[in-house]
């Protein structure tokens, strides 16, 4: 995992520049974050730990969730569903964040109301996603801590396939300059 390098305490700041960047879920160092004084996780699904669309979550990733001592909330755009009540249990997640009306990720309406349904303070909390501007945009605006990870699976049509390169060459270049944690 790596650690941008001038991340001291975190506040409220319009920036796309992630706090931590990772390979995948499974490469994230939770005791590091826990060190932060981090209990949290909202997680994003499609391309975090699940390839777009699909519901199969890796056993690394289940394995290394369910033992990351954080508390776990899955933060998606996606409507309610079955395949969501099993990937709750799959993520070892306690709650689901889901869009309040018209406001998903990234707007601040749905971090701030996700933060006051759970008592919890934005530097108590984690974002960890694989899209810049729903993920760490939203969680940076916010005062919560961002972590990008590497898309999981193949991209849906032209455009997606273009931003999700865009992401991907954007994420190696930070990575040079971060610090390994
Ligand atoms: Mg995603």
């Amino acid at each position: 995992m790596y650690k941008r390098t001038d991340l001291t305490s975190k506040s409220s700041q319009a920036s796309l520049r992630p706090d931590f960047i990772a390979k995948t879920v499974a490469d994230i160092d939770f005791d590091y974050l826990k060190s932060l004084g981090i209990t949290t996780c909202f997680i994003d699904l499609d391309g975090t730990v699940v390839s777009r669309g699909t519901f199969e979550v890796e056993p690394l990733i289940k394995a290394r969730l369910k033992d990351s001592g954080l508390d776990i909330k899955i933060a998606t755009n996606r409507p309610k569903s079955r395949d969501l009540k099993e990937l709750k249990e799959d993520l070892s997640a306690s709650g689901v964040i889901h869009p309040q009306g018209l406001y998903g990720k990234p707007t601040k309406r749905y971090i701030r109301a996700a933060l006051k349904e759970y008592g919890l303070r934005g530097n108590q909390v984690v974002m960890i996603g694989d899209r810049f501007l729903q993920d760490i945009f939203g969680a940076n605006r916010s005062g919560v801590y961002s972590l990008v990870v590497y898309k999981l699976g193949k991209s849906k049509g032209r455009l997606d396939e273009l931003l999700s390169n865009i992401e991907r060459k954007v994420t190696q270049r930070l990575q040079g300059s971060y610090r390994k944690v």
